[in-house]
């Protein structure tokens, strides 16, 4: 995947920010203020809400990164797809996603990068007991945006990975961006079934269900008993324990939510934006 350890040239004072719509409740300011603070980095983090229709917006902000002014930016839902063509590169991962989630300039190009992939399997990796989460069977609730980064990572990792949506051709879509592995793909619906009769060891939810305010949604039965070597991650991180969490970590199970994702994602923009590595524990603090 992409490394950070590009040559930027980097100003006195970060001027950092997020472009995404509505932004009410986004805790990228609160982690990456923690980051600058850290790191002893003069700079600021703003938000940026642009509407869906808004182009020329996302055009006129991307040209303050362009002229300097704006260090870097992330970007989240709806603009993480709308922003590739107005950008001068992707980086291969990103391209390989069809998704961007940072920009920053390099070399006078507006490069598109995407921090997910590498954020979700490092964040995996250290929440769950590694001892278990060797490369082996996935299955993968989803298939909008955070899937393919996710089902990216896992297959650069080495997982076997299948799909459950309930918009198949959405996650035929998906198994086209990735022509050189094999992807199995299953109805939603039939998960449960699929679950109990095959031998996966990581369950991945990449759906909204159980985020506040739905807090006592889980996409799992209360009643279904996993093999004790299930290892659930959560990408919803609000609630802080997701019921999905919760009913795993009743049964003993490994489990995580998707806090430190986006801690892992937020840290290696910022390091690609600034050239420093920023403390994982003090930008986790700042929003707890
Ligand atoms: P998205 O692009 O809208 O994709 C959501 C996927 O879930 C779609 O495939 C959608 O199917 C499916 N889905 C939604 N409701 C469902 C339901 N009731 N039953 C079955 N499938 C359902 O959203 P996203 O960007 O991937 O985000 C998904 C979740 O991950 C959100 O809660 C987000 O906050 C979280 N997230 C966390 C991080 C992190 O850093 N931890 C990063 C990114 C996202 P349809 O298209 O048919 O609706």
């Amino acid at each position: 995947m992409h490394q950070s350890s590009i040559f930027i040239l980097h100003p006195s004072s970060f001027h950092l920010g997020l472009i995404g719509y509505p932004l009410g409740h986004s805790l990228s300011p609160r982690i990456h203020t923690a980051a600058l603070q850290a790191c002893r980095l003069q700079g600021d983090y703003s938000l940026f809400p642009i509407h869906p229709d808004d182009q020329q917006g996302l055009k006129d902000l991307l040209a303050r990164v362009r002229s300097g002014e704006i260090t870097g930016l992330n970007v989240t839902i709806p603009h993480k797809q709308n922003v590739i063509p107005l950008l001068d590169e992707l980086t291969p991962t990103a391209q390989a996603i069809g998704a961007v989630n940072t920009i920053y300039l390099r070399d006078n190009k507006l490069i598109g990068h995407n921090t997910d992939a590498q954020g979700f399997i490092t964040d995996l990796k250290r929440a769950t007991n590694s001892a278990f989460c060797t490369p082996h069977s996935a299955l993968v609730l989803g298939a909008g945006g955070s899937a393919r980064a996710v089902v990216y990572a896992l297959l650069n990792d080495g997982w076997n990975v299948t799909i459950a949506a309930r918009r198949i051709e959405q996650a035929q879509q998906l198994a086209l961006s990735f022509p050189n592995y094999q992807l199995q793909i299953t109805n939603y619906s039939s998960f449960i079934f699929y679950a109990k009769h095959s031998s996966f060891i990581l369950l991945v939810n990449a759906t909204p269900i159980g985020m506040t305010p739905n807090i006592d949604q889980s996409p799992l039965p209360e009643n279904i008993t996993l093999s004790q070597h299930t290892i659930i991650y959560d990408l919803v991180y609000n609630p802080r324990e997701t019921k999905l969490v919760k009913d795993a970590r009743a049964q003993g199970l490994s489990a995580a939510t998707g806090l430190g994702m986006l801690i892992e994602q937020a840290a290696l923009a910022f390091e690609i934006w600034t050239g420093h590595n920023p403390p994982r524990e003090i930008m986790l603090s700042s929003i707890s």
